[in-house]
């Protein structure tokens, strides 16, 4: 498995907080000529991720985690409600072909569709692709009728973590996932109201945003 590395100022600051410790962001940023704000996202990466901690008032203290800890536990914490996107949702109802336009106007892979408010399927590009080339008549067929249904939609709630939604996508085979919030209806039966949208685009994105920080 490969694990991010830490920045060469990271490795300064965990150097300078080993041998100084305790030792306040002011004279960490004081050793290395630079700012607190500079410093503050490393600060904040290298104490999330376990490798430094923060005591108020008294400085910062290294807690001996290793880089390839570090990466497994910074995924591990980062929730999913921390990098979702807004769900993109149609009823059961809306005909293929607006579901379609709706795909390309939202510039998205996967649509979630809701049915009394509450989630009752999946339609990707590939069932799209799949009802045209069979010869449906998208403009009169519902996307209820080409949609993956509950109960075979694989959700992920908000407090979830990052690593819990990438294993999901890569267990299912899937782009994307609702996120969704757990309802009694009045039924009595449980449903999702779909509160988010966390795709491979999210994950790869939190990647490139963890290697700049
Ligand atoms: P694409 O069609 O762009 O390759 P996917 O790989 O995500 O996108 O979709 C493949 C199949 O899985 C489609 O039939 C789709 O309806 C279904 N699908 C997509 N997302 C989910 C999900 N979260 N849970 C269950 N099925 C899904």
């Amino acid at each position: 498995m490969r694990v991010i590395e830490l920045s060469d100022r990271q490795e300064k600051i965990i150097q300078i907080v080993k041998d100084n410790q305790p030792i306040t962001s002011e004279d960490i940023a004081c050793k290395l000529s630079l700012t607190r704000s500079t410093l503050r996202p490393d600060l904040a990466l290298l104490t999330m991720s376990g490798i430094l901690e923060a005591r108020p008032r008294v400085g910062y203290f290294y807690c001996g985690k290793s880089s390839l800890n570090f990466f497994y536990d910074t995924i591990k914490k980062i929730k999913v409600s921390d990098i979702k996107s807004l769900p993109v949702v149609v009823n059961e109802e809306t005909t293929v072909y607006d579901a379609i336009v709706t795909l390309f106007l939202e510039d998205i892979g996967t649509i979630f569709v809701i049915s009394d408010g509450f989630l009752s399927g999946v339609v990707s590009r590939k069932d799209f692709l799949q009802s045209c080339i069979g010869g449906t008549d998208i403009n009169k067929i519902p996307v209820g009728v080409i949609m993956t249904r509950m109960p075979n939609i694989t959700v992920v709630k908000a407090d979830e973590s990052v690593l819990d939604a990438a294993s999901k996508i890569i267990e299912h085979e899937v782009d994307s996932l609702p996120i969704v919030h757990e309802v009694k209806k009045d039924d009595g039966n449980i449903g999702y109201k779909v509160v988010g949208r966390v795709s491979k685009t999210n994950i790869t994105r939190l990647f490139v945003d963890l290697s700049r920080t």
